[in-house]
């Protein structure tokens, strides 16, 4: 077992490759090792390491601290320095570094190895007092905070209280003397909370913090942010020690953060901020204001400091070829950390960068068209799920703007909510139904769950690359950060803006696209469909092998559809046609009726509704295939529940409300979700197919009149657990095809098929694969009927269910490939023996989510049916299951 690798000098014994062993912080150094770039050396303690401590009651494997001595001589030899030595002492950093990259859970602490005597040999080498003495507080408040556990305000009290002893405004104000002076107060300050001394042994202080990062991996915040992005506990984090270099050792020293092209709109143009004279906590932290690193994004923005081109023109163009070589090795977009320690750049992280949405779709378009990638690549790039952040409302161009205030455009979108001030106020306005913008001076990962229920993000302090800003990036959420102008005092709850008061619930709307922060609601309009998306979604289109339906019933849905690229209509649920006031009284009615001569008499009202909304469906879809379902109505759904709606019944069906109550009293079903629904109802009442399928038919002529196009509708039958059930059906169905035919002298083209929504119907799909045409898999009512589980129950339960890790996640949101999966599988192959060309979709939710859509692609489903909005986002699933396919 080997548990420690290490890199630089032109060569490292890990890989970009090895991301599992040595996390992405640890894979990535060796690899810019090994292209020969400046990395200052250093070594990885692997991810295996993290396991094993775990495991052994969080001791370590005898032999690593052998493996850490060789190692620390290692970096040594190649820095010509020596650990704990006093002329030449070699100091270093320590971070974390998970597989995925987790950013802002896991701690790090810099300038590790300073005591009271090597803090004299830095002053000595750098011929600075001040920045060694400044090094060592720095070093004594982080590892105080991060490893020895003192809370990081303590250290902030002391130098407050020095600074305000002294007359000090900055913290560049202090002197050599008076860091000292700090430095004292920071070590009895740890003496005090600890009760044992600021540990001088450098020895003792790398394995203090390297016990710290292991720790780290099991904090709330990192527990938190794993159970949001699926990433498994084991997988555990690296640690990474390396020589540290000063990015404030003066004026010709310097700390920055780059992408090598806009993270936010993706544009092809180097894109980052740097501080002179500073460390890399400095520019994350958002304390200070950051420099641009190219004169160009420095003109574009207005600044009046300086760029890194300007001041440091040297180490910037290496950075600027640097950029180059790992954009083409990675051929990706880089997300990287450097410092300039006297004029020589060193790089300290590369790893591919965040992005937004519309960055990835337009990165990705790019590179295939510069050559970088392929087609494939670009498709199989875009996370499907995070199209959702490009069908986001923007800002109506023509409408008034009352701007208040205005910061950076951090992350895209707009939105409009009630101001909340905490973390927690944003999950209580959340959770009564309302929309709240999170506004903080700045944020940090415990806000995770108040950025969450957001709908946007408003900070007062921190640039591009703030913790709000990136963060808000990942969520997809609009995000204005570093609006100094505003000034939010959260004690009192609230927020001042050009001399206005605005307090907790007011409503204001934030701009993330210009920054622009406005007081009240204002119109928004959705998003356009064509640029980079179209031609993503077109390359998509060539590779998936399974077509994208869509589940709609209303015109606008379908018009909506169509226009996200829908091929069709895989589920028309008709009794969502009756759920308008001015037609649920007539439904209502009919179900409400007792005889069937009173239930003839409300479907004649509703037949010409009915017929009228077909012939609009199959306008819209001209010539592309329609899905229509029989009623299948969950009767508690429709039942009148209010005393006004009984009487507005009683009158229409010509009965006393008594009557109509004793009526609805009988009808009342203990479970109605397996109760009198889908076709059964039509098995009790069968002029209500009757009625359906006259309206279908009839929509079918006047529709293939109109558009000139052959209308073929699938008629599908609900709920069905036997072969007998659908035989009783499709009869009723074909007797009115042959009235229809005859009373209009057409011949009617159509197709009968059922539901697979019962456990029954998908074991039984052989035979009752004898009378449907095609199947249709309801994967809603299949997972409630295989789990047993209600679908209107689930939620209060399901949560525990999954926060227990008993279940990996929600199955009515991602299809249970393994159990309710499995029967998929039975009723496809069953039903395709007997009738090998069977048409199979899917329309349960599962239809729009990209892992299930994978799913269907394994069981070779001709479609998935999702709801409009969900269109785009199953196209591309479905193309990246087809390229999966395809390598399998
Ligand atoms: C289903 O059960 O999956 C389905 C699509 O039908 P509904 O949701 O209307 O019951
Ligand atoms: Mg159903």
């Amino acid at each position: 077992m080997k548990w420690v690798y290490t890199f630089g000098d032109g060569r490292a014994e890990g890989s970009a490759a090895m991301k599992e062993l040595l996390g992405g912080k640890g894979a990535n150094l060796a690899e810019m090792a090994n292209l020969g770039l400046p990395v200052p050396p250093g070594f990885t303690i692997t991810t295996e390491v993290c396991t094993w401590f775990y495991a052994h009651e969080r001791t370590y494997p005898v032999e690593l601290s052998l493996e850490v001595d060789e190692a620390l001589r290692s970096v040594g030899r190649k820095t010509g320095r020596v650990f704990g030595d006093a002329e030449r002492p070699l100091l270093v950093s320590v971070r974390s570094g998970a597989r995925a990259s987790m950013p802002g859970m896991m701690d790090t602490v810099l300038n590790l190895g300073l005591n009271d005597s090597t803090v004299n040999a830095l002053a000595r080498e750098a011929g600075d007092d001040r920045f060694a003495w400044d090094s060592y507080r720095r070093f004594i408040q982080m590892y105080g905070d991060v490893v020895l556990g003192v809370d990081h305000h303590a250290f902030e009290e002391i130098l407050d209280d020095h600074k305000d002893r002294e007359g000090y405004v900055l913290d560049t104000d202090l002197t050599a003397a008076d860091w000292r002076v700090v430095v004292e107060g920071y070590k009895a300050l740890v003496a005090e909370e600890t009760g044992e001394a600021f540990p001088q042994d450098p020895t003792a202080q790398l394995w203090g913090a390297i016990g710290a990062v292991f720790g780290s991996w099991m904090n709330a915040r990192a527990i938190t942010y794993r159970r949001l992005h699926d990433i498994p506990a084991s997988w555990g984090t690296a640690v990474t020690v390396q020589a540290m270099v000063f990015g404030n050792m003066g004026e010709t020293s310097a700390t920055g953060v780059a992408f090598t092209r806009n993270p936010s709109t993706g544009e092809k143009l180097l894109y980052g901020e740097f501080l002179v004279n500073a460390q890399g906590e400095d520019v994350v932290a958002g304390i200070r204001t950051p420099q641009d690193i190219t004169e160009a994004a420095r003109i574009a923005a207005r600044s009046d400091r300086p760029s890194l081109e300007r001041v440091m023109p040297d180490a910037f163009h290496e950075f600027v070829a640097i950029c180059g070589t790992l954009e083409k090795h990675y051929r990706d977009m880089q997300d990287l950390e450097f410092t300039i320690e006297r004029g020589k750049l060193w790089m300290l992280q590369a790893r591919s960068g965040k992005r937004t949405a519309e960055a990835a779709l337009r990165i990705a378009v790019e590179m295939a068209d510069e050559g970088l990638i392929t087609r494939d690549e670009a498709v199989g790039r875009i996370d499907p799920s995070s199209l959702d952040q490009l069908l986001h409302p923007t800002i109506d161009p023509g409408a008034h703007r009352d701007i208040i205030g205005s910061g950076l455009p951090a992350s895209p979108g707009a939105a409009s909510g009630e101001i909340v001030f905490t973390s927690d106020e944003a999950e209580a306005v959340k959770q009564r139904g309302a929309r709240c913008i999170l506004v903080r001076v700045e944020t940090s990962p415990e806000d995770i769950h108040g950025m969450h229920a957001a709908e946007g993000i408003l900070t007062t302090r921190g640039g591009m690359t703030s913790h709000a800003a990136v963060v808000a990036r990942g969520m997809g959420k609009p995000c204005v950060s570093g609006a100094g102008s505003l000034k939010v005092d959260a004690g009192r709850g609230v927020l001042t803006a050009l001399g206005r008061t605005f307090r907790a619930g007011d409503i204001i709307t934030i701009d993330g696209g210009t920054g622009q922060v406005i007081a009240g609601e204002v119109p928004m309009r959705q998003p356009e469909l064509s640029g980079n998306f179209a031609k993503l979604m077109g390359w998509a289109d060539e590779i998936r092998r399974m077509r994208v339906r869509t589940n709609a019933e209303t015109p606008a849905d379908a018009r909506a559809a169509r226009a996200f690229g829908a091929e069709g209509i895989g589920l028309c649920r008709t009794e969502h046609m009756f759920f308008d006031a001015g037609r649920i009284t007539a439904v209502r009615e009919m179900i409400l009726a007792d005889t069937s001569e009173g239930r003839r008499k409300a479907l004649a009202k509703i037949l010409p509704m009915q017929r009228q909304d077909f012939v609009e469906l199959f306008e819209i879809m001209h010539g592309l295939p329609v899905t229509i379902r029989l009623l299948d109505p969950p009767l508690h759904e429709f039942l009148p529940k209010t005393e006004g709606e009984l009487d507005e019944i009683a009158a229409a069906v010509g009965v006393t409300p008594e009557k109509l109550k004793d009526r609805v009293n009988a009808l009342a079903e203990f479970n109605p979700m397996l109760g009198h629904r889908g076709c059964r109802l039509a098995i009790s009442y069968p002029e209500i197919a009757e009625m359906q399928a006259r309206a279908i038919f009839e929509a079918a002529i006047a529709a293939a009149k109109t558009t000139g196009a052959p209308v073929i509708p699938e008629i599908m039958v609900p709920l069905v657990a036997t072969k007998a059930e659908l035989d009783y059906v499709k009869d009723i169905v074909d007797r009115i095809a042959a009235a229809v035919t005859k009373e209009s002298g057409l011949d009617i083209a159509y197709q009968v098929g059922t539901m697979i929504e019962l456990p029954r119907a998908a074991l039984r799909a052989a035979e009752i694969a004898e009378a449907a045409e095609f199947f249709s898999f309801g994967t809603n009512d299949l997972t409630q009927t295989t789990f047993g589980i209600s679908r209107d129950d689930a939620a209060s339960f399901l949560g525990t269910y999954v926060n227990k890790g008993l279940l990996a996640h929600d199955p009515f949101v991602s299809l249970d490939t393994e159990g309710v999966g499995e029967l998929v599988q039975i009723a496809a192959d069953r039903g395709r023996r007997t009738r090998a060309d069977i048409k199979l979709g899917i329309c349960g939710e599962h239809g729009g989510d990209p892992a299930s859509i994978g799913f269907c692609e394994t069981v070779g489903l001709d479609y998935v049916s999702c709801s409009p909005f969900r269109v785009p986002i199953a196209r591309l699933a479905a193309a990246q299951s087809a390229l999966k396919s395809r390598k399998a």
